[in-house]
């Protein structure tokens, strides 16, 4: 029985990246649809990128997805996070310095 392969990432640095990716998706949807709460569009990407972290080969190991060869996300997703990013990018460097410093030294 190879069950351990199918556990999901949940180590230290996966569940910091889901905060940040929640943070990011909320802000962006806060600028771009005035939302409080995630709208249907949004939830739908966070569910997505949450489970791809979860799911990610490299686990624990993992670098910054934007420098990761394994293009894991669909292309429509991936449209989408980029969209994410670059709204939210300039923001995050003010809120988590450290994160954006680190994922800087990793491209
Ligand atoms: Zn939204």
């Amino acid at each position: 029985m190879s069950k351990q392969r199918k556990q999901p990432n949940n180590g230290p640095n996966i569940q910091k990246e889901k905060e940040i990716v929640n943070e990011m998706i909320g802000l962006y949807c806060r600028k771009k649809h005035h939302r409080d709460v995630l709208c249907k569009e949004c939830q739908d990407l966070k569910d997505y990128a949450f489970l791809r972290l979860s799911l990610c080969r490299f686990g624990e190991e993992k670098s910054a997805c934007s420098n990761c060869k394994v293009h894991c996300y669909k292309p429509t997703y991936r449209q989408k996070m980029k969209a994410v990013m670059r709204r939210t990018g300039p923001w995050m460097l003010l809120y988590h310095p450290i994160y954006s410093v680190k994922h800087m030294f990793n491209k």
